[in-house]
């Protein structure tokens, strides 16, 4: 199978599976786990913070990292649209207990006039207290935020003395789309959630990364969470050859999903909506076309896609997918929409 559906889909590679199966394991919770120590270090070394831990998901980094940041009530800054907000089923007010403040950005993202606009004082008596920043690179709708808007948000959070949150569940696509190391966009925060099981293909897992002080606190409510795990090294193994090896031909997938926006806009009534920065291509496509069929037609075919949207669609390039496989998906739907008259 052909998988366009997401860059979640990736299996493990076989370099993946045979260090899963030599992985020398004990019991985390005891600190006992070696590869998953070195997995920590390696994700605290990578962008560059002190300290890292491992998580089974990254909403649930995400939610452990607002937790672990913030106290009961307060507010967090963020943009409309990303993940925390619009993907994570309200699990921050059920958890962290905490209410996230948006801003309507056109463009997805933060900036610091936005969070001086939100920021409320916090010797005010009628205010919530502000308590954390959220931002998110790459963004949901697969652009990238420039180092410099980045900066802007974590210079004025500072100015104000908040600490700030990145959700970088794509932050390797992000770099190599940005041509930057990971650790100068984690330079613009305090904590950084990133995905192994994404891009990088590892079958499970995300890391959050901060300072010594904030990693301890969060690996208390890890537990709190039910997300403290045992012989885990089994798992660690994968996310480690993912941050070895796969993170350095990620940007192979960003210049495929390149091709594949400019393989899609020759097909008549197809449109790419946006530039395409990382692996993922959003096109607006004709009303006429009846997504639901094109992926029956697919399916039978050998490919996947998935239709999210109307009159939109998604494509996500990732490890398990070539140039050639690109060329017979734009092929079969060009064929399909010549066939009914699209
Ligand atoms: C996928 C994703 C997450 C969450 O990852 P899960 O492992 O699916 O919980 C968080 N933020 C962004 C921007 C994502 O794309």
């Amino acid at each position: 199978m052909i998988d366009f559906r997401s860059d979640t889909v990736t299996k493990p590679t076989d370099e993946m599976r045979s260090a899963m199966a030599e992985a020398i394991v004990g019991d985390d919770v005891f600190g006992d786990d070696t590869t998953v120590k070195e997995l920590e270090r390696l994700a605290a070394e990578v962008t560059g913070k002190q300290a890292a831990v491992f998580v089974p998901s990254g909403s649930f980094g995400n939610q452990l990292s607002l937790l672990t940041h913030t106290r009961r009530a307060d507010e967090v800054i963020c943009a409309e649209g990303i993940h925390i907000v619009d993907h994570e089923l309200g699990a921050a007010a059920l958890i962290a207990g905490v209410t996230m403040r948006t801003v309507n950005s056109p463009d997805g993202m933060l900036r610091g006039e936005d969070i001086r606009k939100l920021f409320h004082d916090p010797n005010s008596p009628l205010d919530a207290v502000t308590g954390l920043v959220a931002l998110e690179n790459a963004l949901s709708n697969g652009r990238v935020v420039p180092l410099s808007i980045m900066k802007d948000a974590y210079d004025t959070a500072k100015e104000l003395g908040l600490p700030v949150h990145l959700d970088g569940a794509r932050i390797f696509n992000a770099a190599a789309a940005l041509g930057c190391e990971v650790s100068e966009i984690t330079a613009c925060c305090d904590s950084v959630m990133f995905c192994l099981s994404k891009g990088l293909g590892a079958p499970i897992g995300s890391m959050l990364c901060g300072d010594e002080d904030f990693i301890k606190r969060a690996r208390k409510n890890r537990k709190r969470m039910g997300g403290a795990m045992r012989q885990v090294g089994v798992i660690a193994a994968a996310g480690i050859v993912a941050l070895t090896t796969m993170s350095k031909r990620i940007g192979e997938d960003n210049k495929n999903a390149e091709y594949l926006s400019q393989k899609l806009s020759q097909i008549s009534g197809f449109s790419v909506i946006d530039k395409v920065d990382i692996n993922m291509v959003f096109v607006s496509v004709p009303s006429s076309l009846n997504q639901q069929l094109l992926a029956e037609f697919l399916k039978k075919e050998n490919i996947l896609i998935i239709p999210l949207f109307e009159g939109m669609m998604r494509f996500v390039t990732h490890h398990g997918i070539t140039k050639n496989d690109i060329d017979t998906l734009t092929e079969l739907i060009e064929s399909f929409c010549i066939g009914h008259n699209i």
